[in-house]
């Protein structure tokens, strides 16, 4: 934290050469990992690293410079530098810095410190046991367990001030079931804004031993069948599809580049009318939920899309600059003080729909069910996709029968989304494990109910399915 005096001296430094707007993030962030390796603890890293970055707008020209000191010498260094693709005198004044509070609370209800280092790292063993525990079967178990604080403030010479202390809980088991050649692999997580109360409301040695038996349940799994099918997808971390295949292409970066399938069509139908779609940054204990996010912007609820119907985008500061729009929808999100913002999803989901999960099955004659997923690939400007089911089932007659190895689904997402023709009546959010890439990492939810889209590519039978 920097005292307000100096953010305000900053500030004006920052100005002298004519800028427009100018900003210091400061951030500090403290963390510990540990991760377990075939039985053995393979690391326990305490990490820190303070440090502010000074962003100076020229209307729609952006500079940025940052300092891992957060001493004044240093601070006015960053400003001189952000400042220095200006050539004009300054005519933009400081307005008082005003503290603005947010009405978002993410309480931390069991502080990191409540457990000692040698009771996380038990946890992480005793994981380990459980897996193997499950059946010869299981040849590899990895654990591990995150904390992390993320403490960051935020000074702009339009008078913003605001604060965001962000706690993170994450625990994540890995297992690999191998019978004869061939290979089955399960890797999962959870976690959220929260403390270590995420431990007492998640059994990470009742999920790792679930794991590792469907792992070995999949031993059993028959190569799937290649064509176009109908496929159900799970409710939850199925929404993955949704982030990847469609949301990065409602943030404001794609939209005003016009490379995004939804330029210029707010307002037109662009999914099934039974189809609603939210990114919400105010969702209490999950991953991407902020007070303010890293533009000094209070956290908002948006809808994306209203039955079938576009109605807004993800913007950040820049690109609300870059149009002339007044107020951001608050998705301007930053990996680090070495980072500028950019838009990026919060916790963003396919709403509740009015179909009974049981029915979305049932009401298949010949498809897959896709129970859980790997991480897929998509084009994320264009939203072609292929993602890797690592648990799928085939429907038959209604039933799920015979469960499927190498299961792939491809397609494109804005098409996808005019397709899916069910939507469940079981929304869920991801367990807590989302970690979006977009030039830089950050921490997202994804979710939905189950989703059924009448027909898709199915392919790629990969009967290793272990890598
Ligand atoms: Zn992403």
């Amino acid at each position: 934290m920097i005292e307000k005096a100096l953010a305000q001296k900053v500030l004006h430094e920052a100005l002298r050469t004519g800028a427009d707007l100018a900003e210091i993030y400061v951030e500090d962030v403290v963390s510990l990992q540990l991760r377990l390796d075939d039985s053995r603890l393979e690391q326990a890293v305490r990490g820190a690293d303070r440090g502010a970055g000074v962003r100076v707008f020229f209307g729609n020209l952006v500079t940025y410079a940052f300092t891992d000191q957060l001493d004044e010498a240093s601070l006015m260094n960053a400003a001189r530098a952000a400042a220095s693709a200006g050539n004009q005198s300054s005519k933009t004044q400081v307005i008082d810095l005003t503290e603005r509070k947010s009405p978002l609370h993410y309480p931390v209800e069991k502080p990191f410190e409540s457990m000692s280092v040698a009771e996380k790292a038990g946890l992480l063993g005793r994981m380990d046991e459980a897996a193997r525990a499950v059946g010869p079967q299981i040849v590899q178990v990895t654990a591990g367990y995150l904390e992390l604080r993320r403490h960051m403030w935020l000074f702009n010479s339009e008078g913003v001030q605001v604060e965001d202390d962000r706690h993170f809980t994450e625990m994540r088991g890995g297992v690999v079931a191998r019978r004869n050649g061939t290979l089955q692999r399960i890797n999962e997580g959870f976690g959220g804004r929260v403390g270590l109360e995420l431990l007492e409301r998640n059994d990470a040695i009742e999920k790792i031993g679930s794991m590792a038996g469907r792992a070995i349940k999949m031993l059993d799994a028959k190569p799937c069948p290649a064509g176009d099918m109908t496929v159900v997808m799970c409710n939850g971390w199925g929404g993955v599809l949704f982030h990847e295949a469609c949301g990065h292409q409602m943030e404001a970066d794609f939209i005003t580049k016009g490379s995004s399938a939804y330029t210029g069509k707010i307002g037109q139908q662009v999914a099934n009318p039974i189809i609603t779609a939210i990114d919400d940054g105010t969702i209490p204990g999950r991953r991407g939920s902020l007070r303010f996010d890293d533009d000094g912007t209070p956290a908002q609820r948006t809808v994306l899309i209203e039955k079938g119907i576009l109605k807004e985008y993800m913007w950040d500061l820049v690109e609300c600059r870059r149009v002339g729009r007044t107020q951001s929808t608050g998705n301007g999100r930053r990996e680090s003080y070495r980072h500028m913002p950019m838009p990026r999803m919060t916790n963003t989901f396919i709403d509740q729909g009015g179909h009974d999960p049981q029915e979305i099955i049932e009401s298949v004659e010949k498809g897959i069910y896709i129970a859980g997923m790997a991480g897929g690939q998509a084009d994320i400007s264009k939203g072609d996709y292929v993602f890797n089911a690592t648990e799928a089932y085939l429907i038959e007659k209604g039933k799920l029968t015979t469960p499927l190895r190498g299961a792939t689904v491809f397609g494109n997402g804005p098409k996808t989304l005019l397709e899916i023709d069910m939507v469940g009546n079981d929304l869920a959010l991801d367990p807590g494990q989302g970690m979006c890439g977009k030039g830089q990492a950050a921490r997202v939810s994804v979710g939905q109910p189950t989703i059924r889209i009448p027909r898709a590519t199915v392919g790629g039978t990969d009967d290793s399915a272990g890598s």
